[in-house]
């Protein structure tokens, strides 16, 4: 039986994992983790991925010699990896779940297939979620998804011990230690390991999963949209959906098991608000597969707007020396404008901040400073424990309207602490220099500002040119739902008029 190689990627768990079981039914199945230099000198990647991952892959191989399944952890680029294994294990197929990853890692796996391609090397890549590969229609895509989603569950499989042969050979390699491996990344200068941040490890995601349903859960709807109560009532299960630990197949099939329990639940005091909080996260779960859905079809979408009359509208060549000052500052959280401050702030210890207020800072760099989002888009995807390149990138541009299919949304910063900090204590805890002597100016006008991004947004609307590509983006990537683009409940009907054209 031919050896089966299974690269893990992003990807790290045993359960639910289709590319592993379907391996291990083939013959006998080594894993493989490979550290690639390249993808992670890359600016959107950081030390605080890095140390999240580390501890999934961690909790992974002790999980895995559990079921003798042994897994060689090798820092090397891809293609040099499966050239030493070739070189010193012979023929082998390899298997992986399809990646839709960033723009690098959709180089490395064109250079991965050439490579299997040019030895006579069998990869096959299995889906692992909705995000369908080279999809023909959007109007196939929630049938797809949905069928995929319901599909049962897969356990750990049962894996044949390597041939000795095999073995003799990967043993000697199986002695270097995760952190000797990781080291190259270290160098690299990925040092921000973020001691705020959530640690990593399907253990870890698996008891988030269990807290929330249990009980944080249920005021997950009210909760969601401040920075202070969101820490709670959020699953917090994202870095977990990004890295594998938990697959988003798993995380469903849980909603579902605890809809059904609750729905028993008559007269239970918190049964009406969280089936109302299972109905929100489960449509979340849905965006998450959609908006992936948007990178997988258009990789593009991490370098350039996607509505092309969008496209030279910010500068898009290196900062000038005002708008670098603008940069130092929104990314050092001293804009002046305390709710902004404190975001960023309490993201950059912590690795994680809500929904609302990923957009706030997004809007405030693209909108009210009037920054090119790939700069800014990169900084955050670092400071993400979670970073999910296909929801990041087409959130990112969605936040600083360049995607011509959804509504112009540009967040008021003063408003937004009036509503989500009421009482200050958000402000209070993470700029407590605010109100002191050292603490600066705003940096800009926001009014103005905010008033000048619409107008020169708004210029862009009405020329055929524009509607009829707006038209085909929609085509492409526009959800057939507009309840599940993640519009609020006010803008929904006019992202339904995104179908007749440029929607700024
Ligand atoms: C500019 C911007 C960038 C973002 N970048 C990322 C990113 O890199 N990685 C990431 O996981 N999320 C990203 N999000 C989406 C969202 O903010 C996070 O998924 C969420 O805050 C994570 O916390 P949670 O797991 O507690 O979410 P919950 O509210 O508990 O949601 C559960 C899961 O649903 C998915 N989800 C939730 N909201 C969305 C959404 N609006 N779009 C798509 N999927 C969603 C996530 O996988 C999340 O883990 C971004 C949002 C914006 C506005």
């Amino acid at each position: 039986m031919t050896l089966q190689i299974v690269w893990f990627k992003r990807d790290l768990r045993l359960t639910d994992h289709p590319a592993l079981s379907l391996a291990a039914a083939r013959g006998p199945v080594l894993g493989l983790a490979v550290f690639e230099p390249s993808l992670w000198a890359q600016p959107d990647a950081s030390g605080r991925h890095a140390a999240f991952y580390r501890d999934c892959l961690r909790e992974l191989m002790a999980s895995a010699r559990a079921i003798n399944l042994p897994i060689l952890a090798l820092t090397a680029e891809m293609p040099d990896a499966l050239e030493q294994l070739r070189v010193r294990l012979g023929d082998f197929c390899l298997n992986s779940h399809q990646e839709t990853g960033n723009w690098a890692s959709f180089m490395r796996d064109r250079a991965v297939g050439a490579w299997c391609r040019a030895q006579g090397v069998r990869w096959i890549e299995t889906p692992q979620d909705g995000v369908v590969r080279v999809l023909t229609s959007r109007d196939d895509w929630s049938r797809i998804h949905d069928s995929r989603m319901s599909g049962a569950l897969l356990d750990p499989p049962a894996v044949t011990p390597l041939p000795e042969s095999v073995r003799r050979v990967v043993s000697p390699l199986m002695s270097v230690q995760i952190d000797q491996a990781i080291e190259p990344w270290q160098a690299l200068g990925q040092t921000d390991c973020c001691p705020g941040r959530q640690p990593g490890g399907r253990s870890q995601g698996l008891a988030l999963l269990d807290s929330f349903f249990k009980g944080r859960g249920a005021s997950y709807r009210f909760h969601m949209s401040s920075p202070g109560t969101a820490e709670q009532s959020c699953s917090r299960l994202s870095p977990h959906l990004a890295w594998g630990s938990l697959s988003v197949r798993e995380v469903l099939h849980a909603v579902w098991r605890t809809r059904s329990r609750w729905q028993t639940e008559h007269g239970h005091p918190a049964q009406r608000s969280m089936l109302a909080s299972l109905k929100s996260f489960e449509s979340r779960l849905h965006w998450r597969c959609h908006f992936m859905q948007k990178l997988e079809s258009e990789p593009e979408i991490e370098l350039r707007c996607l509505h092309p009359a969008t496209r030279g509208l910010r500068n898009e060549g290196a900062f000038t020396v005002e708008e670098a000052a603008r940069f130092d500052a929104w990314r050092e959280g001293r804009t002046g404008f305390p709710f902004v401050d404190a975001c960023m702030r309490y993201l950059a210890h912590t690795g994680w901040i809500n929904f609302r207020m990923r957009a706030m800072l997004t809007s405030f760099a693209s909108q009210h400073l009037w920054l090119h989002w790939k700069r800014t888009g990169e900084h955050l995807a670092r400071l993400y424990t979670d970073y999910e390149p296909g929801i990041h990138w087409p959130q990112v541009q969605m936040q600083s309207g360049t995607t011509g299919i959804n509504t112009i949304r540009i967040y008021n910063p003063e408003k937004q602490r009036q509503d989500q900090d009421p009482d200050g204590a958000f402000v209070s805890r993470w700029v407590p220099d605010y109100g002191g002597v050292a603490y600066p100016a705003p940096i800009v006008d926001h009014l103005a500002a905010a008033r000048a991004a619409r107008d020169r947004l708004w210029s862009l609307r009405g020329d055929q040119a524009s509607k009829a590509a707006a038209q085909q983006i929609f085509q492409k990537h526009g959800s057939r739902n507009p309840a599940r683009e993640g519009a609020p409940r006010s803008r929904r009907r006019a992202s339904q008029s995104t179908q007749q054209g440029f929607d700024f």
